[in-house]
C-alpha cells in the first residue's frame, strides 16, 4: 500500500498526522499514514512531510539519522512547510545542513519574530486558501532555468509555494487550518507517482 510518513523528529507533527488522515479519508483512497522517525521507516515510504519547527534542528537530525540519504536514494517525493520548505532547498542564509532536492534559495524568517506572525487569506490552485504564517520563510530566489520547476503561490510579490517534480515547498501552515486542499493535491502526486 502507498504509505505517507510523517517525519516526527521535532515541530508540528501531530497536526499533519491529523489532517493527512482526513485528506485521506475525503478522497477515499488506500493509503497509509505513519509517523516516522528513523532512516529505516523513511526508506518505507513513498511520499514524505516534514513539518514547521526548526529547521536547523530538523536538518541536524535528518543528516545524523541518515535520513537525507534514505530520501535520495528511494526517490522519495517531499512535502515541506515552512521549516520543511528551508529544509528542501540547497542554501538558506543561514549555515545549516539541508536536503537541497528543490533548486531554490530560501531566506528565513522574512517577516520576523514569532510575534509577528499572522494569518492571511492567499490565493492556490485556483481557491482562497487561509495562510497561517509563523515565522515564514520566503524564496529568496529559484533557478528559473528549471523546466521542472511550477510558482503555486505568491502573496505580496514573494513565492510562498513551489513545486519542483515530486516535491512540494510552501511557507504557510496548512496543517493549522481544517483545509485539506493542499494534503491531497501531494497525495494525489504521491499516488500519479506510483
Ligand atoms: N523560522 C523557522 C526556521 O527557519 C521556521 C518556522 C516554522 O516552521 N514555523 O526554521
Amino acid at each position: 500500500m502507498v504509505k505517507i510518513g510523517i517525519l516526527n523528529l521535532q515541530g508540528a507533527v501531530s497536526e499533519h498526522y491529523d489532517i493527512t488522515k482526513k485528506a485521506v479519508e475525503n478522497m477515499g483512497v488506500d493509503v497509509d499514514v505513519e509517523y516516522v522517525r528513523y532512516a529505516d521507516d523513511v526508506a518505507d515510504c513513498d511520499g514524505l512531510i516534514i513539518s514547521g519547527g526548526e529547521s536547523t534542528v530538523i536538518g541536524k537530525l535528518i543528516h545524523k539519522r541518515g535520513i537525507d540519504k534514505v530520501i535520495k536514494d528511494n526517490n522519495i517525493s517531499v512535502f515541506g512547510t515552512c521549516a520543511g520548505m528551508v529544509l528542501l532547498g540547497k542554501k538558506t542564509d543561514f549555515d545549516q545542513p539541508l536536503l537541497g532536492l528543490m533548486d531554490i534559495t530560501v531566506k528565513r524568517n522574512t517577516y520576523g519574530s514569532q510575534k509577528d506572525s499572522f494569518e492571511s487569506p492567499i490565493e492556490i490552485f485556483g481557491k482562497e486558501y487561509m495562510g497561517v504564517f509563523i515565522r515564514a520563510p520566503v524564496l529568496e530566489s529559484y533557478d528559473e532555468s528549471k523546466d521542472d520547476i511550477e510558482v503555486l503561490s505568491t502573496f505580496d510579490d514573494e513565492v510562498i509555494a513551489i513545486k519542483q517534480g515530486q516535491h512540494i515547498a510552501i511557507s504557510f501552515h496548512p496543517e493549522l487550518t481544517e483545509d485539506t486542499l493542499i494534503h491531497e493535491y501531494f497525495i494525489r502526486e504521491v499516488l500519479n507517482k506510483q
